[in-house]
């Protein structure tokens, strides 16, 4: 299968040719000809899977093939309109629109909080095709009257799922209610919760189904691994880890936004070069911690689940869960960072004795069981008794240990007892998927409070916090030998020794 098969332009394929890629991925070959068709869309497709172009593509082309509706002033109308929960997803899907338009006359502007407005107000008063924004700042400019949608032809809602974990609906809501009515609508979500598919069934009309990769499933292009360790060498092995096998371009995972920012410091300390990117961070300070990353001056990027949404490296090689998520569609989503569009990639979890029953509940999820290997040197003690998850003052390895009141069962969205959509695209008969009291879009919307909130940060501050609301999670009192010894002690030393062969794939 070939680009041009799909019914791309030269343009277009000799654009996404110079990029690598050489055949369309599985979203791609299905999403294309839908969005080509000019129908709406229902996609189910994980980050990672190509789905960025899988609509990109495709509205480049339709957007260059149909004529351009002169505006009073005679400049450009913003005729697509991209929506993502995360200022990080934005800039790289404005990016991707750049990079796959480059042949062609299209203009782009990426709009998201935290930025000064003006900045944005002059690319929209030069006049854009496609704009990619953040709900909120979208709806400051709308307030502001800086944007005009009213020759909107296109509408994506991007990783829909995580807007509406991060409280966005009512912004949604308010932004659809200010649409014109005639679009095409194209959702994209990783999970299809209750409130996805009443989102889905007032935004979309007779949508094509497609879906990819199942949910929570993982790649299988990930090799996944548990090491088994104790809750205060964690951070020593970590080390250890990167300093043995050579690794660059790591991605860390931590529970905590005070854990990330201990925890790169550690690392720093040990001569790791390491930041850490969350939702306290400045906009400037996460926007160079991603350049950094991204062009392999930083070896270690330590993140919160939210702040790495919209990460999107090209062969991300390291993904490390130093602590294990306390839902576990996040883990699926955290190791869907490495091994992106069929490259391989590595994830590894640093497991200690309080964390079992996430383990249990990560693999439930992705039905099967994690391969285990202890470390020589990191053997986790036998007799440790689990304690308490903290909230705050883990993440560097312990210390500063008080009972948490806070971490507890996965959430549970509903989104277990949603169907799979169709793996091929099709249409449902007109109303087929209409839920009872599904309200139309804009009902229901509510005036936001705060007209200059930035766009994600609250939010983003309230869903880390979220998982940490539910009812305290009972600490499993098994033993860490009998769970977690399922794996041989490595010859490597812990430290100093020769760097494996896995080392080579570092960089
Ligand atoms: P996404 O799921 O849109 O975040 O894309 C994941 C990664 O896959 C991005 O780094 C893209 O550059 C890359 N990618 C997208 N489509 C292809 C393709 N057809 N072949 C190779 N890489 C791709």
């Amino acid at each position: 299968m070939s680009f041009d098969s799909l019914g791309l332009s030269e343009p277009l394929v000799r654009a996404v040719n110079e990029l690598g890629y050489t055949s369309p991925t599985p979203i791609q070959t299905q999403a294309i000809p839908a969005v080509l068709n000019g129908g709406d869309l229902l996609a189910g497709a994980q980050t990672g899977t190509g789905k960025t172009a899988g609509f990109t593509l495709p509205i480049l082309q339709r957007l260059h093939s149909m004529p351009a509706v002169a505006t009073g002033a005679g400049k450009r109308a913003v005729r697509a309109l991209i929506l993502t929960p995360t200022r990080e997803l934005a800039a790289q899907v404005e990016e991707s629109v750049r990079a796959y338009g480059k042949y062609l006359k299209l203009k782009s502007t990426v709009m998201f909080g935290g930025v000064g407005i003006n900045p944005q107000i002059g690319a929209l008063k030069s006049g854009v095709d496609i704009v990619v924004a953040t709900p909120g700042r979208l709806l400051d400019h709308m307030q502001q009257k800086t944007i005009d949608l009213s020759h909107l032809e296109i509408l994506v809602l991007d990783e829909a799922d995580r807007m509406l974990d991060m409280g966005f609906i009512h912004d949604i809501k308010r932004v659809l209610a200010k649409l014109p009515p005639k679009r095409q609508n194209l959702l994209f979500s990783a999970t299809f919760s209750d409130e996805i598919k009443t989102l889905a069934d007032s935004l979309l009309d007779s949508p094509a189904l497609i879906e990819v990769a199942r949910r929570n499933t993982t790649a299988e292009t990930v090799a996944q691994k548990i090491h088994p360790v104790d809750r205060d060498k964690k951070r020593e092995l970590l080390t250890h880890l990167i300093k043995q096998h050579n690794w660059f371009q790591v991605l860390v995972f931590t529970r905590t936004k005070h854990g990330a920012n201990r925890l790169a410091e550690q690392l720093t300390k040990d001569g790791i070069s390491a930041l850490a990117i969350h939702g306290n961070k400045s906009q400037s300070a996460r926007t160079r911690a991603l350049a950094e990353f991204k062009d392999g001056t930083l070896q270690v990027l330590v993140a919160t689940d939210i702040a790495a949404r919209g990460i999107d490296i090209d062969q991300l090689p390291h993904v490390v869960n130093f602590d294990l998520p306390n839902v576990p569609e996040d883990y699926v989503h955290r190791i869907g960072r490495t091994g992106r569009a069929g490259a391989t990639g590595e994830a590894v979890s640093l497991v200690c004795v309080d964390e079992l029953q996430l383990l249990k509940d990560i693999e439930k999820l992705i039905k099967r069981p994690v391969p285990q290997e202890v470390i020589a040197g990191f053997e986790p003690d036998p007799t440790a008794k689990p304690e308490p998850i903290l909230r705050r003052g883990q993440g560097g390895g312990g210390g500063g240990r008080s009972p948490r009141q806070s971490q507890g069962a996965p959430k549970r969205d509903g989104a277990a007892s949603a169907k799979p959509a169709q793996r091929s695209t099709q249409r449902p008969s007109n109303g087929q998927q209409k839920p009872q009291g599904a309200k139309p879009a804009g009902n229901g919307a509510q005036p936001r409070r705060d007209g200059q909130r930035h766009d994600d940060r609250p939010r983003a501050v309230a869903h880390e916090s979220a998982a940490a609301q539910h009812a305290p999670r009972k600490p499993q009192s098994s033993n860490p030998g009998a769970l977690l010894g399922g794996g041989k002690p490595r010859n490597d030393a812990p430290r100093g020794g020769q760097p494996s062969r896995s080392g080579q794939r570092g960089r």
